[in-house]
C-alpha cells in the first residue's frame, strides 16, 4: 500500500482513506501488470474494457511516438488535423452506414452526454420542446456525468444520492436472455403513453456493462428499434464498452442488425491509450440539430486520434474474430458449470466476457487478495466477479484466469 496515495488521491469509488488501498503497478506489458512488490498479474479486466490488444504494443507505441514528433495536441476550434480526419473516415466506414457525422469527444461519459444533447436539440428544432425525457432499460450504465447519471440503473446507480437533482427519465423492465416478450410488452406500453415526451431511447446493446453484466437476446433490440420508429422516439446505442469486437461482432449491434441513430464509442476506441470517445449521428439528425452546442477543450486530441486509427487498423489486420472466438469457447467450458455450484446463481458468457453471479455479495479486500496470489487481476463487485480480458491472451493465461475465479468461489 503506498500511504500518500491511501491519504490523498480518490480512487473510483470510493472514500479517502479507501478501506481497500490500491495496490502499485510498476508497468505493463502484454498481458501483464508488473506489481510493484515483484508479483505479475494477468490483466483479465483489460483495464475496464479498453485495454484489447495488452499494454506497451509495440504498433500502438510507434503511433505515438510518430504522433508525439508532430504535435501532441491542437485546439478543434476552427483548427483540423489529418489524425481526426482518417479516424472519422475509418470510423464511418466501419459503423452502419447510416451514421456520417461525427463529434470527438474526452470520455464516454461526455459522448453519452453529447448524444442526449443532440437528441434534445433534434427535437427543439423540430418544435416539439415537449419532447425532453429519455427511456431506457433498468441496470443500465451510460456514465457518471449528471445526464448520463440520469440514464444508468436507479438502484445500482448513483440516483439516490442526487435525488431532485437528475433528470426525471423512464425506466422499463430489462430484457432477459429469451424469451424478451414481457420487456417488449412494457416499452410498448411505456412509449405509447409516453412518446409525445420522449427525445429518445438509449441501451447498451446485448450486454449490459457496470450497471449489471447481463447479457439480453438480439430480438429486443429488433423489436426496440421498431417501436421507437413507431412512436417518433431516437435510438441511442451507447457501445462504449461492447464496441470494437468485444461481443464476437465488431459492435453489439451486428447481432441484431440495426441501425442506431446515435452511436456512442470509447473505452476501446483508443486500444486503453488514452481518454478518448466518440459519438456519431446521421446526416439527417445532424442537419435538423444545427449548430451542435459542445466543445470540449481536448476535442479530437491527436494523439488520441493517431492511437485510435492504430489500434483499430490494429484489430481488424489480426485474427480478431477467431481470437475472441476461442476465448468465448474456453471461458464456456471452464465456467459455465459453475452453474450448479451452491455459492453460485448463475454464469454468462458472450464474446471475450464472462460473468460468474454469486447468490451472496463478495468481500472485495479478501478476493482480491486470493486472486492476486493466483496471478490474476480482476475487480469484482457486489456479487460479481466476472472477466473480460485482452484478446491477446493466450488459452493456458485464460486457464489461469478461470482457475483463479474457481479457487476464490471454493474457498
Ligand atoms: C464506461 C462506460 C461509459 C462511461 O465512459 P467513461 O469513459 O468512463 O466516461 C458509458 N457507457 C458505457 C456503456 C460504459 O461502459
Amino acid at each position: 500500500m503506498n500511504y500518500f496515495d491511501n491519504k490523498h488521491i480518490w480512487h473510483p469509488y470510493t472514500k479517502i482513506p479507501s478501506d481497500n488501498p490500491s495496490y502499485l503497478v510498476k508497468s505493463a506489458k502484454g498481458v501483464y501488470l508488473h506489481l510493484e512488490n515483484g508479483q505479475n498479474v494477468i490483466d483479465g479486466m483489460s483495464s475496464w474494457w479498453a485495454a484489447i490488444h495488452g499494454y506497451n504494443n509495440e504498433v500502438l507505441n510507434k503511433a505515438v511516438k510518430a504522433q508525439l514528433k508532430n504535435m501532441s495536441h491542437v485546439m478543434f476550434g476552427g483548427i483540423t488535423h489529418k489524425p481526426a480526419i482518417n479516424l472519422a473516415k475509418t470510423l464511418i466506414n466501419i459503423t452502419p452506414d447510416n451514421l456520417t457525422k461525427i463529434f470527438f469527444a474526452d470520455s464516454g461519459s461526455v459522448s453519452v452526454e453529447v448524444a442526449l444533447k443532440i437528441a434534445l436539440q433534434f427535437w427543439q428544432s423540430k418544435n416539439k420542446p415537449n419532447k425532453q425525457k429519455f427511456i431506457t432499460i433498468t441496470s443500465g450504465y451510460h456514465g457518471d456525468t449528471f445526464a448520463a447519471m440520469s440514464v444508468c440503473d436507479p438502484e445500482n446507480g448513483m440516483h439516490h444520492l442526487f435525488k431532485g437533482i437528475l433528470l426525471k427519465n423512464f425506466f422499463v423492465k430489462s430484457p432477459s436472455l429469451f424469451p424478451t416478450d414481457d420487456a417488449i410488452k412494457d416499452l410498448e406500453l411505456t412509449l405509447s403513453k409516453n412518446h409525445h415526451k420522449i427525445a429518445a431511447m438509449i441501451l447498451e446493446p446485448i450486454v449490459q456493462g457496470a450497471g449489471g453484466m447481463q447479457i439480453y437476446d438480439s430480438s429486443y433490440l429488433i423489436k426496440a428499434r421498431e417501436l421507437c420508429d413507431k412512436y417518433n422516439v431516437l435510438l441511442i446505442l451507447d457501445e462504449i464498452a461492447t464496441g470494437f469486437g468485444r461481443t464476437g461482432e465488431l459492435f453489439a449491434l451486428q447481432h441484431a442488425n440495426i441501425k442506431p441513430d446515435i452511436l456512442c464509442l470509447g473505452k476501446a476506441i483508443t486500444g486503453g491509450y488514452i481518454s478518448f470517445a466518440a459519438t456519431m449521428t446521421t446526416t439527417n439528425i445532424a442537419n435538423q440539430v444545427g449548430v451542435l452546442m459542445h466543445g470540449p477543450t481536448f476535442m479530437a486530441n491527436p494523439l488520441a486520434c493517431a492511437v485510435a486509427n492504430s489500434s483499430i487498423e490494429l484489430l481488424l489486420n489480426t485474427a480478431w474474430q477467431d481470437n475472441v472466438k476461442n476465448i468465448e469457447n474456453t471461458l464456456k467450458t471452464e465456467l459455465m458449470s459453475l452453474k450448479n455450484h451452491n455459492k453460485v446463481k448463475d454464469v454468462r458468457v458472450l464474446g471475450a466476457i464472462a460473468v460468474v453471479e454469486m447468490k451472496n455479495n463478495v468481500c472485495i479486500n479478501t478476493v482480491q487478495k486470493d486472486l492476486i496470489n493466483n496471478g490474476v487481476w480482476l475487480r469484482p463487485y457486489n456479487n460479481l466477479i466476472y472477466t473480460m480480458p485482452p484478446f491477446i491472451i493466450t488459452n493456458s493465461e485464460l486457464l489461469t484466469i478461470t482457475r483463479a475465479i474457481k479457487s476464490v468461489i471454493n474457498k
